[in-house]
C-alpha cells in the first residue's frame, strides 16, 4: 500500500478521505488538523499561557506533545499542564506518574490537583455515597466525574491566569457527545454557551477533527509511552453504548463521525444561545442557574464545597 502523496509505504488508510498516508504525511496531516482547529477557536496573544488538561492517557499526551511542537519555537506563548487526580483506586496513580514523566520530558510545568483536596472526597467515595441516594443511584460515575473535573479545571485555570484550557476530546468523543444529547432530546444543552466572561476560562479542543484511532497511531509513531487501560467506570456509562454503536456504524459508513460533527457545527453557527453567567450561591463559581452543578451534586451526598 503506497502513500497517496509520495511513494513511501502507507501506515494508514483513511477510509473517510480516500487517502493512504505514509508516516511523514500522516503526522503532518494530524498536526495540520490541530493547527486549523486552534486558529478557528482561539486567538493567543504574546505572553499568553495555554493550559493543557493532561490526564496521562493517550489523547492528552498526544495533545500536549503536538502543542509543544507547534508553540515550542514561540517563546511568547507558555504551555503548562493541569492534571486532575479524581481518586480512582488502581487506575489513576499510574496515569499521574505518566503525566508527570511526559511533562518533565517536554519541560512543561505541571500543576496537580485532586478531587480529595478540592472537593473533600475522591471519585470512589462520591460514587459510593451516590449509590445511597435515590436520584443519583442510576447516574454513571462519568457524570459526576465530568461535572467536577470541569469545575475544577475552570477554577484552577482562572487562578493560574491562563488564556485558555485545551482538552483532549477527539472526533469520536465529540460525535458521541452530540449523539448522546440528540438521543436524550437535549439539544438546548449543546447550544448553550456562556457569554464572554472573566469567570469562564475559554476552552479549546484541538483534537476535535482527529479520529480516535489516529490519535493512538500518532502517539505510537512519536514513541509516546502511554497506558491504554480503560477507566474502570467507563463501561457503566451511556457514552459507552453510543461508542460501540457509532464504531460499528463508522465501519460500515466511513465518514459518519465527521458528518455528525460538521452537521452539528453548521446548526450551532446560527443557533448559539449565549447566557450571562451568574455566580453560584454556594461556591461562587460561574453557572447558568443559581447553584452550580458541582454544588448540587455534592450537597446531595452531604459534601459542602466551599473554596
Ligand atoms: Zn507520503
Ligand atoms: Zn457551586
Amino acid at each position: 500500500m503506497q502513500c497517496s502523496k509520495c511513494r513511501r509505504d502507507a501506515v494508514v488508510q483513511q477510509r473517510y478521505s480516500g487517502l493512504r498516508l505514509c508516516e511523514t504525511h500522516f503526522l503532518e496531516d494530524v498536526e495540520r488538523k490541530v493547527k486549523r482547529r486552534l486558529r478557528k477557536e482561539i486567538k493567543l496573544r504574546s505572553g499568553n499561557t495555554l493550559a493543557v488538561a493532561l490526564s496521562g492517557g493517550k489523547d492528552s499526551s498526544v495533545l500536549l506533545y503536538v502543542l509543544c511542537g507547534i508553540f515550542g519555537r514561540r517563546r511568547d506563548i507558555n504551555i503548562v499542564a493541569i492534571t486532575v487526580d479524581e481518586g480512582i483506586a488502581g487506575y489513576r496513580p499510574k496515569y499521574v506518574r505518566q503525566a508527570k514523566k511526559l511533562a518533565d520530558e517536554l519541560s512543561v510545568d505541571l500543576f496537580l490537583f485532586s478531587f480529595k483536596a478540592v472537593f473533600g472526597a475522591t471519585l470512589d467515595e462520591i460514587v459510593r455515597a451516590a449509590g445511597l441516594d435515590d436520584e443519583l443511584r442510576d447516574k454513571a460515575p462519568c457524570t459526576f466525574c465530568g461535572v467536577l473535573r470541569k469545575t475544577l479545571l475552570n477554577r484552577v485555570g482562572r487562578e493560574l491566569g491562563v488564556a485558555a484550557i485545551a482538552t483532549a476530546h477527539n472526533l469520536d468523543d465529540e460525535a458521541q457527545t452530540i449523539l448522546m444529547n440528540y438521543i436524550r432530546g437535549d439539544i438546548a444543552r449543546l447550544l448553550r454557551a456562556p457569554a464572554r466572561s472573566e469567570k469562564f476560562v475559554p476552552r479549546v479542543k484541538p483534537l476535535r477533527d482527529v479520529p480516535e484511532e489516529e490519535v493512538a497511531l500518532y502517539g505510537m509513531l512519536r514513541g509516546l509511552k502511554v497506558e491504554f487501560e480503560e477507566c474502570p467506570y467507563k463501561r457503566l456509562s451511556f457514552r459507552f453504548k453510543i461508542l460501540s454503536w457509532l464504531n460499528d456504524f463508522e465501519r460500515r459508513h466511513p465518514g459518519t463521525r465527521y458528518s455528525i460533527l460538521r452537521g452539528f457545527e453548521r446548526l450551532v453557527q446560527d443557533e448559539r444561545r449565549h447566557f450571562e453567567p451568574k455566580s453560584c450561591e454556594r461556591c461562587g463559581e460561574p453557572c447558568a442557574g443559581n447553584i452550580c452543578q458541582a454544588c448540587r451534586l455534592l450537597s446531595k451526598i452531604n459534601i459542602n464545597y466551599a473554596p
